[in-house]
């Protein structure tokens, strides 16, 4: 008989850990609370617009195609994705923007013209970015976070220094100009920590974003959960909607059934891709690992306010994702990290994705995404999400020469109180923990429980940590870490 595996959640780690677990021989359940699958790469359908209501951008195709390939398959059995022209453009004032096109090269020439001798510079960083890279992806982060000697190869023992400097300190050695230097810094915010408080070594950012390039699934970033749930359901998995898991049963160090929706449920494994902290709130106190202490140190990658906006005419002097970097980032940083805080003048992003993708508004309307990165944990109220709706969108209208606000069809919200309701998210967290050194690698909390025999986590916080990649290659940790204890 095949031994059987309850996952909870359906977010991207959970989804390819069912892949990995029914490919070696599991009889996979997936128990999602929602009553759609996806988590915090769900989808929100209004009045013929489409937005994805997490992830919008599609970095570092490698670890898909990588995904795929273990199942015989390859991303374009299931989606098609773009190569992004312009990837993106980053506004620093009124109609003042640095376009970063498709290519290195083009890249080089935009840096050249503002900063001379700048292109060589780059040319050389994004080298050394691209043999992290190389190191990384293709190696370090598909370790499970057993044991620290999992980060010493002969590679990164040559690289030892990268891990004991930043890389704020690194971009700002070669580049002297702040608008270079902030576009340099961008890519590793998505590692959820300061460029102040990230190793170096994590350049590797800097080489997805202009080494390979941002890329978008036509229909949207939903399209990539839709191909999981295909190939899952391909391999025999049993997803369940509406059934949020209540009680995690233990006996004799044992998880021996959960409980959802008041029935109980037995299996020989758990995974749990649910939020980290949240499912050991799912066990009595004595079989969690983690302490409230201990998670109350840790440093958490931002939560985020985000708005879902109709707009009923095309909008101009935008692109598919534009970033609003026209206030002190360091000021905006420290109301995130060293004093929570809602900030004064918040750095946003914003995503136009109907300026590339005609299926995801109606035709002659723009679908716009915006997102301000936040400490978790804020007050949430409708009226502070109004205050920066208004500041955000009088900033657009100023620094991009047009109307907008008199054609808003509608907008949604997302914030602080619907990750907590919606995905159970510790103190609102958007992206899970953050990569700092401290929290890198066997430094983050465990794929297997200490506590509880035949319990396992996966997903944004453990390893290897935050992003759709790196849930991807967090599923197959955890599925390889099953097989390895389970299986004769
Ligand atoms: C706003 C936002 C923007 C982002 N942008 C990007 C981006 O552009 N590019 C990128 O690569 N990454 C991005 N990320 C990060 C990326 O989306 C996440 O790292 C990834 O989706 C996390 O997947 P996961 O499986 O770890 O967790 P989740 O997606 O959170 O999945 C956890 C699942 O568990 C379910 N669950 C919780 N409790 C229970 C319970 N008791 N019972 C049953 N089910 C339960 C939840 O409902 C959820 O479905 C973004 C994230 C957010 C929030």
């Amino acid at each position: 008989m095949k031994k059987t595996v309850i996952i909870i959640g359906s977010g991207f780690s959970s989804l390819a850990a069912s892949c990995y677990l029914a490919k070696y021989g599991y009889d996979v359940t997936i128990f999602e609370k929602n009553n759609t699958i996806g988590g915090r790469a769900r989808q929100l359908i209004k009045n013929g617009f489409t937005f994805d209501i997490g992830p919008t951008w599609y970095w570092m195709p490698d670890v898909f195609e990588r995904f795929f390939a273990d199942f015989g398959k390859s991303p374009s059995d299931y989606y098609t994705l773009e190569k992004l022209n312009p990837a993106y453009s980053v506004y620093f004032g009124k109609n003042d923007y640095i376009t970063i096109e498709d290519t290195l090269e083009k890249i080089t020439i935009a840096f050249e013209k503002e900063e001379t001798g700048s292109s060589k510079k780059l040319k050389t960083f994004i080298e050394k970015a691209k043999s992290n890279y190389d190191i990384a992806i293709k190696d370090l982060v598909y370790n499970p976070g057993v044991s620290p000697l999992e980060l010493v190869t002969p590679a990164t023992i040559k690289k030892l220094n990268q891990f004991f400097s930043t890389i704020k300190k690194d971009v700002r050695k070669e580049f002297k100009n702040e608008r270079l230097v902030k576009i340099l810094e961008f890519p590793v915010l998505f590692l959820g920590a300061k460029p102040s408080d990230t190793p170096s070594f994590y350049s590797f950012m800097n080489y997805a974003d202009f080494g390979l390039g941002t890329f978008h699934p036509k229909k949207g970033m939903y399209q990539v959960i839709l191909a999981l749930e295909n190939l899952a359901k391909e391999l025999d998995v049993t997803i369940k909607t509406n059934a949020s898991v209540e009680k995690i049963n233990v006996k004799d160090s044992k998880s021996i059934g959960l409980i959802s929706n008041g029935k109980t449920y037995n299996e020989d494994i758990v995974v749990s891709g649910a939020d980290y902290h949240h499912t050991e709130t799912l066990l009595d106190k004595n079989y969690r690992q983690y302490s409230e202490a201990y998670w109350k140190k840790k440093t958490f990658a931002p939560s985020s306010l985000l708005f879902y906006v109709g707009f009923d005419k095309k909008l101009i002097n935008v692109n598919h994702h534009t970033l609003f970097f026209d206030v002190d980032f360091d000021i905006h940083a420290e109301a995130i990290y060293d004093h929570p805080s809602w900030p004064e003048n918040p750095l946003f992003y914003a995503s136009f994705p109907s300026k590339t993708d005609e299926n995801v508004a109606p035709e002659g309307k723009e679908a716009g995404i915006f997102l301000i990165p936040l400490a978790p944990g804020l007050e949430d109220t409708p009226e502070i999400r109004n205050i920066y709706f208004e500041k955000i969108i009088a900033r657009l209208e100023t620094l991009t020469s047009q109307n907008i606000k008199n054609h808003i069809i509608f907008k949604e919200s997302f914030c602080i109180k619907d990750f907590i309701k919606d995905y159970n998210s510790y103190k609102g967290n958007a992206y899970g923990m953050a990569n700092t050194l401290m929290q890198t690698a066997f430094l983050r909390p465990k794929l297997k429980s200490k506590k509880v025999k035949n319990l396992y986590f996966t997903g944004q916080l453990t390893v290897p940590g935050p992003g759709v990649p790196p849930s991807l290659i967090s599923g197959k940790l955890v599925a390889d870490l099953v097989l390895k204890h389970t299986k004769k």
